[in-house]
């Protein structure tokens, strides 16, 4: 049994993690300053002796005692992170910083949830770790991108400069059950659009591409990432089953019985054109892939999405 702290464990990945850990045993420190995090997610969890909530901000220094630590939080959707882009860097920046510091006070394992962002608008396709990236420091997703990569630059130093375990993650868009309403990415907006018989907004004309994981496969990469013992990344989580945001929208119609409408609306500055992860390096080192395919999972996440309507 092991005593875990997962900053941002409210939120939609976060609370999958939390359970997942839960279930094998360990001691849950959940902190979270619940910016887009929910009690929802985490009340099933409060009558298990295990979990502890701390409503706390990661930009401020930590003091536990731990075995390992999960740096979930930080907003993910486009729209929640630049909804307060200063925000969102010092979420990025102080957070590394602050759970990095703390790794190294406990000696403890720490990883980092890096992001497919740090790609920017690809030039290579897929998307190999080995690509550096395209991203316009001055657009408006450069927040996020830029804090994501700054804290991946702090993790491989703090692993060259005092010796700390790091692993980096890079996860890419991952959708399932305990996503906002509100969220703003595409999945959940299709699936509620659909529900409700809204019309679906496609941004651009839907041609740009996406790779779809299902949260129970990503929280598994997330798990097997934390416990290698011989490889600090960074890795590519993510399913590399491609499709457009059209195809999408058409699955989600179809899946729904739905009568929306696609409406298309003006693409968002900076939007990458396409998305997809070469996850080869997680199958020799992790014997990680996802296992759930995208009808499945949006079967499931529209089951979650009927009961939140
Ligand atoms: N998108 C869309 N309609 C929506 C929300 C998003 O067409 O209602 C598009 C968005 O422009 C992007 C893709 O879907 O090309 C994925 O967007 P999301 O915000 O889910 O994640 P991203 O990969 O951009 O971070």
């Amino acid at each position: 049994m092991k005593r875990i702290l997962v900053t941002g464990g409210a939120g939609f990945i976060g609370s999958h993690l939390c359970k997942k850990l839960l279930q094998q045993g360990h001691k849950v420190i959940c902190l979270d300053n619940m910016y887009t995090g929910t009690y929802e997610n985490i009340k099933s969890f409060h009558e298990n002796k295990n979990f502890d909530f701390i409503n706390a901000d990661i930009t401020s220094p930590i003091e536990l005692e731990i075995d390992q630590i999960y740096n979930l939080a930080c907003p993910a959707s486009p729209v929640h992170y630049q909804h307060d882009p200063i925000m969102t860097a010092k979420t990025s920046f102080l957070g590394a910083l602050n759970v990095l510091e703390l790794a190294k006070k406990n000696k403890a394992r720490v990883l980092q949830a890096s992001t497919s962002e740090i790609y920017g608008d690809p030039l290579i396709h897929p998307q190999t770790e080995k690509y550096r990236g395209n991203v316009n420091t001055i657009g408006p997703r450069a927040c996020y991108d830029e804090g994501k990569r700054i804290a991946e630059t702090l993790f491989f130093d703090y692993q060259r400069q005092y010796g700390v375990d790091i692993r980096v993650v890079r996860i890419f868009n991952t959708y399932g059950p305990n996503m906002l309403k509100n969220d703003g990415r595409v999945i959940s907006n299709f699936i509620v659009q659909a529900l409700n018989n809204e019309d679906i907004t496609i941004y651009g004309d839907g041609t740009q591409t996406r790779s779809f994981c299902y949260v129970d496969d990503l929280v598994d990469g997330l798990i097997k990432m934390m416990e290698n013992d011989n490889f600090s990344g960074p890795v590519n989580l993510g399913n590399p089953h491609e499709m457009t945001v059209y195809e999408l929208a058409q699955i989600i119609i179809e899946k729904t019985g739905s009568n929306s409408r696609i409406v298309y609306n003006d693409l968002p500055e900076d939007d990458p054109i396409k998305r997809k992860p070469v996850i080869k390096l997680a199958k020799e080192k992790l014997n990680w892939q996802p296992i759930v395919s995208i009808s499945e999972g949006l079967d499931r996440t529209i089951e979650y999405f009927k009961t939140k309507i």
